[in-house]
C-alpha cells in the first residue's frame, strides 16, 4: 500500500444495530494502526441507513466499547470534524443529487418491482433449476405509467445501477494482492424509503471524507467492483482497499452474534477480560506476532511493527483458550494497586456490587488481591474467592462438602486455634503459621493438612480458599477469633 501519497485517512464504519459485533474492534484495531503509524487520521462513522434493523442503544455501545479498548478516532459523530456529519441519516441530502445524476448519465434506473414480484421471481428461477441470478431488469427503460400497467408495481421505486456488460472485476488489495471479484448485479442504490443503501452511501462517504484507504471485512470483496464501477461513474479517485480476514469459530464458521456469545464486544467486558488482552488477542487474529519470541505486544508495539505486506490472509480461528491465557498474562503483570481498582470497577460496571466500593473495602481488596493473582484468568473470577472477606462474620456458613471433611477433633481444633491466636503479634501470615503449627502440629501432634482444614472451613465456609495464614491476616484477629470461635461451637 503506498506511503508516500496524500495523508492517510482510514474509518471503520459500523451498522448500529445491536451490540457491537467484536468485528467491529478487529477492524478498528487494524484501521488505528495504519492511521497512527502512517501518523494520519481515523475516522468512525455510523452507518445507519438500514432503518429496520437499526437499534437506538447501539452508537453509544460502539462509542463505550471503541474506548474501552482505547482505540479512539479523531472524527466522529460524538467529535465533529471538518467532513461531517459522520452519521450517515443526517446526511441524506448528500446522497439525494448522487442518484440523480447517476439517473440523468443512465447509469442508474427506476425500479418499480415489487417485493413480492422479485421473491416470485427468486422461487420461479429455482423451480426451473435456472442459473440466471439477480435482478431481470423488467423495469429497464420504462416510464412509470408503462410500468403500470404490469403486475407486480409498486408505486415507491427504488434506484438500481445499470452494470455493464464489463465492469472491473479485478483490483488490487494490500492483504491480498490482484483479486478477481464475481460479476455484480444490478444492485439497489436508493431504497422504497428514499435513504440510500450501503454501496451507495459507502462509495460517497468515503470519497467526501477524503478516506485514503478502505480497510474492512473480507465479505465486502465481492461488492467492491459495485464501488468501482461508482467511483469511475462519478469521476472520483478510488481509495486503497485492504480487505482483512474475518475472525471464525474452529469450524471455520463466521463469528455470529446468534450463535456466539463472544461474538459481542460487551460480552468481553462482562466476563472480565482486560481491554489490553482483548486487544492483543485480536492483534494476532490478524498478523504474526510482535516480537519473535512472545506473542504478548502492546497497542504500541504493534503499530511499530505493523506493515499490510504480514497480514494474515487466511481466516483466523477465535480461540478463547488463547485469549484466557493473555488474560491470565496481562492480569499477572498488573501493579496490585491497579488491578484491585480494575477488579472494583469490573465488579460496579456488572451491577454484582450495587455502588463503587468505600475506601474500606477497595483497601481491603487491595490486600486480598495478591492472594488471588496468580491464579487469575478473568476479573469476573475475583469476588467469588475473596467472598469469605466481604462477608459479615454472622453470615459464614460451612458448605456441606466442606463439613463432611471434618473429623471429630475438628472442634478442639478451632478452640485450640482460638487460644494460640488469640496472642499472636504481630497478627501477620508469619507469625500466625508459626503459632498454629507449634499449638495444632507439635503440641496436639496433629498432621498439618488436619490441622488446618478446619481453620480453613471455620474461616471462609468452604473446602478451598485463598492462602489460609495470608487470608486470616487480612480479614484480622477479630474476625478470625469470632469466626473460629463460631464454628468451634456450631460444631461441637
Ligand atoms: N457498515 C458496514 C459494516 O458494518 C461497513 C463496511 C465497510 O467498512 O465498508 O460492515
Amino acid at each position: 500500500m503506498s506511503e508516500t501519497s496524500a495523508r492517510v485517512r482510514v474509518r471503520v464504519a459500523p451498522s448500529p444495530t445491536g451490540d457491537p459485533h467484536v468485528g467491529t474492534a478487529y477492524m478498528a484495531l487494524f484501521n488505528v494502526a495504519w492511521a497512527r503509524k502512517m501518523g494520519g487520521e481515523f475516522l468512525l462513522r455510523i452507518e445507519d441507513t438500514d432503518r429496520a434493523r437499526f437499534d437506538p442503544g447501539s452508537e453509544q455501545q460502539i462509542y463505550d466499547s471503541l474506548r474501552w479498548l482505547g482505540l479512539t478516532w479523531d472524527e466522529g459523530p460524538d467529535l465533529g470534524g471538518p467532513v461531517g456529519p459522520y452519521r450517515q441519516s443526517e446526511r441524506l441530502e448528500t446522497y439525494g443529487p448522487v442518484v440523480d445524476q447517476l439517473l440523468a448519465d443512465g447509469h442508474a434506473y427506476h425500479c418499480w418491482c415489487s417485493p413480492q414480484r422479485l421473491a416470485d421471481l427468486r422461487e420461479q428461477r429455482s423451480r426451473e433449476k435456472s442459473s440466471a441470478t439477480g435482478y431481470d431488469r423488467l423495469c429497464l427503460g420504462m416510464t412509470r405509467e408503462e410500468r403500470e400497467t404490469l403486475p407486480g408495481f409498486s408505486p415507491t421505486p427504488v434506484v438500481r445501477m445499470l452494470i455493464p456488460d464489463d465492469p472491473p472485476l479485478t483490483f488490487q488489495d494490500a492483504v491480498r494482492g490482484e483479486i478477481r471479484a464475481p460479476h455484480p448485479d444490478d444492485q439497489v442504490i436508493r431504497k422504497a424509503d428514499g435513504f440510500p443503501t450501503y454501496h451507495l452511501a459507502v462509495v460517497v462517504d468515503d470519497h467526501l471524507m477524503g478516506v485514503t484507504h478502505v480497510v474492512r471485512g473480507e465479505e465486502w470483496i465481492s461488492s467492491t467492483p459495485k464501488h468501482l464501477l461508482l467511483y469511475q461513474w462519478l469521476g472520483w479517485d478510488t481509495p486503497e482497499f485492504a480487505h482483512m480476514p474475518l475472525l471464525r469459530n474452529a469450524d471455520h464458521s463466521k463469528i455470529s452474534k446468534r450463535k456466539n456469545p463472544a461474538a459481542r464486544l460487551t460480552w468481553f467486558r462482562e466476563q472480565g477480560f482486560l481491554p489490553e488482552a482483548l486487544l492483543n488477542f485480536l492483534q494476532l487474529m490478524g498478523f504474526p506476532p510482535a516480537h519473535q519470541d512472545s506473542e504478548v505486544a502492546s497497542l504500541a508495539e504493534f503499530i511499530d511493527a505493523f506493515e499490510w505486506s504480514k497480514v494474515n490472509t487466511v481466516g483466523p480461528v477465535f480461540d478463547l483458550d488463547k485469549l484466557t491465557w493473555l488474560n491470565g498474562h496481562y492480569i499477572r503483570a498488573l501493579p496490585t494497586e491497579e488491578l484491585a481498582a480494575r477488579i472494583a470497577t469490573h465488579l460496579t460496571e456488572t451491577g454484582t456490587w450495587p455502588s463503587p466500593p468505600d475506601p474500606s473495602a477497595l483497601t481491603l481488596l487491595t490486600r486480598a488481591t495478591p492472594l488471588i493473582r496468580e491464579r487469575l484468568t478473568l476479573l469476573s473470577e475475583a469476588l467469588p474467592k475473596l467472598a469469605f472477606l466481604f462477608a459479615h462474620d454472622d453470615d459464614i456458613t460451612i458448605a456441606d462438602d466442606a463439613r463432611s471433611q471434618l473429623g471429630e477433633n475438628a472442634p478442639a481444633i478451632l478452640a485450640s486455634a482460638v487460644t494460640a491466636l488469640s496472642t499472636v503479634t504481630p497478627f501477620d501470615a508469619a507469625s500466625i503459621e508459626a503459632a498454629l503449627r507449634k499449638t495444632l502440629v507439635e503440641e496436639m501432634g496433629i498432621k498439618p493438612r488436619l490441622a488446618f482444614a478446619p481453620l480453613r472451613i471455620g474461616l471462609t465456609g468452604e473446602r478451598v480458599s485463598p492462602p489460609l495464614f495470608e487470608s486470616m491476616e487480612v480479614l484480622g484477629r477479630t474476625s478470625t477469633l469470632t469466626r473460629l470461635g463460631r464454628a468451634a461451637e456450631n460444631l461441637s
